[in-house]
């Protein structure tokens, strides 16, 4: 393992609807790829196409704009699907009501602390602080927000250590056009800290239980069988 990231405390929460311990000990421990299903593609794309509109989009051509027409700018540069239109009426809200912070300070923002990275969706400079924003395309089952907290506060803890002052987290949910803000408190940040250190201690006593729920529909049918018919046994 190079660095503790999001995703490696995410895989292996059981808390989580996606993580598994087993899961987490055949990408970590064993070394497997796991491709990304259609869902996680999908997200892919969009956070791809979110980053494509900011390197694309001039924003001085919205000038003057009502949120329509800004809407229909900004479509040009998606593609045309719901999940992309959503994202559209969401950004063009944004313009209209708060122009100053459409623009996000920072994308795809790399931060390391130590063994800690973490690479954050987008950053904005909201008065004298900053808030740090995850992009989610919840499919099926709405996001747990709770998830969604732990996943910003790691960013706003990593991000507070290196001396920035960050007040606020958000959440765009794309597929039903949510967005959710709220603060970084100690309260949060202490949740956050309690969760991590469960997870590595998960980690460190080698506890990698097979979590046998409908997390594992995620996994490819090869390790579902050969989880199911036990032909990982004796691995761990
Ligand atoms: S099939 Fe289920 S138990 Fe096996 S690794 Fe995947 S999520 Fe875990």
């Amino acid at each position: 393992m190079k660095y503790i990231s999001k995703s490696y405390l995410m895989a292996y929460d059981p808390e989580t609807r996606y993580g598994c311990p087993f899961k987490w000990y055949l990408i970590y421990v064993k070394g497997y790829s796991f491709k990304p299903t259609k869902a996680m593609q999908l997200g892919l794309d969009f956070h791809k196409c979110a980053n494509a509109l900011y390197d694309k989009l001039d924003v001085g051509i919205l000038e003057g704009k009502s949120r329509r027409e800004a809407c229909q700018i900004i479509q040009k540069f998606l593609p045309k699907n719901d999940v992309y239109l959503n994202f559209a009426k969401l950004e063009s809200d944004r313009y209209s009501v708060l122009g100053r912070r459409f623009v996000p300070f920072r994308r795809e923002f790399t931060i390391n602390n130590g063994a800690k990275k973490g690479i954050i969706d987008r950053v904005f400079k909201v008065d004298d602080g900053l808030m740090v924003e995850e992009l989610k395309r919840a499919t099926r089952k709405s996001y747990p927000i709770e998830d969604v907290k732990f996943e910003v506060g790691f960013y706003a803890k990593l991000m507070i250590e290196k001396g920035m002052k960050v007040t606020l987290g958000s959440c765009f949910f794309a597929q039903d056009g949510r967005f959710e803000i709220f603060n970084i408190t100690e309260d949060l940040l202490r949740k956050v800290d309690e969760r991590e250190r469960r997870i590595l201690k998960g980690i460190e006593d080698k506890n990698f239980e097979q979590c046998w729920d409908e997390r594992c529909n995620y996994c490819p049918k090869e390790i579902r069988d050969r989880c199911l018919e036990g032909r990982f046994n004796g691995e761990t």
